[in-house]
């Protein structure tokens, strides 16, 4: 497979790094191709502004999504963004690896999506979740926690992991641009045990060997929904 890694975390030395690092050489030596976005190390611009595209529609009145459609079209978007644009027809599954930041990912990688995630590449009035730009293609969130998991339940003090942290990604963002999202890996408090992280680690080299055994997560086609963004009551 063509194996993409999205990766947001500035020190090099950090558990993040070694996830990242882990997935390389492991997937590597599976025989799959990896290509790495490292978005500090690259400086990645995470400001979506009008320096993003190279011929405008409207040079009066920056309206973000229409230039987006725009540089689709006319095949004029900054180079950066061009390249990760690239990189995602490219694979066919999509690791991102972060730390969870405000109960999302850090600033650098939601201006990834800002930027990168175009309107008329990923996403238009006819193309979205089931049917969006990137559709065939899966999505895996890898992530650390400061708070223990225990925070993270239904119940907890943060909220659940994955209906409410990591929906917004997961189906706001992934599932929206076609990707099919597994479920994720979550390396909770890191920080504070060696022994801890070494069993995430063998954790994560586990899971790397069956990537494409992980389940997806289930999330209803824009066909279970009414005219009224509903999901139908057979569906409820
Ligand atoms: C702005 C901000 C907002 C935050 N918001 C939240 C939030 O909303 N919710 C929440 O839960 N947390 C939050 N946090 C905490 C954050 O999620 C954690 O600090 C982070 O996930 C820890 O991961 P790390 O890679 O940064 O750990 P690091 O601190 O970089 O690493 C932990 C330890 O792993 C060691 N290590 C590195 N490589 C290896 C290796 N190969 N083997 C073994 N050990 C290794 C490192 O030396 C270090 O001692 C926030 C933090 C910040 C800065």
């Amino acid at each position: 497979m063509n194996i993409l890694i999205i990766y947001a975390h500035p020190e090099p030395k950090s558990f993040n790094a070694a996830l990242k690092d882990l997935a390389v050489s492991e997937l590597t030596t599976l025989g799959h191709e990896v290509k790495v976005s490292d978005l500090y190390a690259m400086n990645f611009k995470a400001v979506a502004n009008s320096e993003d595209f190279n011929e405008r529609e409207n040079k009066e009145f920056l309206k973000y999504a229409v230039e987006q459609k725009h540089a689709v079209k006319t095949n004029s978007f900054s180079k950066d963004i061009e390249e990760e644009q690239k990189k995602l027809v490219w694979a066919d599954f999509v690791i991102f690896q972060f730390p969870l930041w405000w109960y999302s990912a850090p600033a650098i990688l939601k201006g990834w999506f800002d930027r990168v995630f175009a309107s008329g590449f990923i996403y238009s009035r006819d193309m979205r979740y089931d049917t969006g730009g990137l559709k065939g293609r899966k999505a895996m969130l890898s992530i650390t926690t400061g708070s223990p998991k225990d925070a993270y339940t239904p119940h907890g003090m943060d909220g659940d992991i994955h209906e409410k942290i990591l929906y917004h990604i997961n189906h706001g963002m992934l599932y929206f641009a076609g990707l099919e999202p597994v479920e994720p890996f979550i390396a909770w408090t890191p920080s504070h045990d060696e022994e801890d992280r070494n069993v995430y680690l063998e954790k994560y080299k586990w899971r790397l060997n069956h990537l494409l055994d992980i389940p997806s997560i289930n999330y209803h086609p824009q066909s279970h929904y009414d005219e009224n963004h509903q999901l139908k009551s057979k569906y409820r």
